[in-house]
């Protein structure tokens, strides 16, 4: 049998890592946070003192990440060579870093079939820039969720008072462009909607509506 999988694509900022946490927890299926391994490899390259354009020694390090996931009552833990790295590959370093080694074909390359292997019963949410139009190609439902680049970065800047952090919107609006761009105007996988995609546009919608409307696609193709 088939294993069913929901591909979840969009710019960040977009509310997909948290639409895709959701949606796995509402059906009971596994999750693919394919920016993490990306983040997880411009860690790793940090810490062994490899630049971000050596590309040789980045695929090295794609190809033999050594990370663990492990969850405890819905808590996700990663866990680096050893090291727990959960809140460490979340800082806009990283982030950026991240960007600039996903648009190296040959990096994406390394990491595709760790993500393909993560497809397990009963079903897979994947979360990512080209999960429905690389990685999960034949997936049954994909969505594409957007919002306006405004709405985004003033998420992300509310997300980083609330945690008692110094935030600056402006900043904040031009590294979300500045990603955006690169991610969507590279050679190699770049971030777009797939032809089969339902595109969400979430600026004036909540979380919970976003969550109703894919539900609500899934049991249509049920
Ligand atoms: O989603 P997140 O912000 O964690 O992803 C970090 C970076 O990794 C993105 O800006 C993007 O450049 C890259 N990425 C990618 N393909 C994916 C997931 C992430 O290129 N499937």
């Amino acid at each position: 049998t088939r294993v069913p999988v929901i591909t979840v694509d969009g710019p960040s900022g977009s509310g997909k890592g948290t639409v895709c946490r959701l949606l796995a927890k509402s059906l009971g299926w596994l999750l693919l946070d394919s920016g993490a391994l990306y983040r997880l490899t411009a860690l790793a390259a940090s810490h062994h003192g490899v630049s971000i354009d050596d590309e040789e020694a980045l695929v090295v390090l794609a190809a033999h990440l050594d990370v663990r996931f492990t969850t405890h009552d819905d808590v996700v833990q990663i866990i680096l060579e050893g090291e727990e790295v959960t809140q460490a590959i979340r800082s806009e370093t990283v982030g950026n870093d991240a960007s600039v080694i996903a648009a190296i074909g040959s990096v994406r390359t390394a990491l595709l079939e760790r993500q393909r292997a993560f497809v397990e019963m009963p079903g897979l949410i994947a979360d990512g820039r080209d999960m429905g139009t690389v990685v999960f190609p034949d997936a049954p439902l994909k969505i594409y969720l957007d919002a306006s680049v405004e709405e985004r970065a003033s998420r992300r800047y509310n997300q980083l008072i609330n945690k008692g952090l110094d935030a600056s919107l402006g900043v904040i609006m031009n590294d979300l462009q500045e990603r955006d761009a690169r991610d969507m105007n590279r050679s190699v996988a770049p971030l777009k909607p797939a032809s089969d995609a339902l595109v969400l546009d979430s600026t004036s919608m909540t979380i919970e509506a976003v969550l109703n409307t894919v539900l609500e696609e899934v049991r249509h193709k049920g």
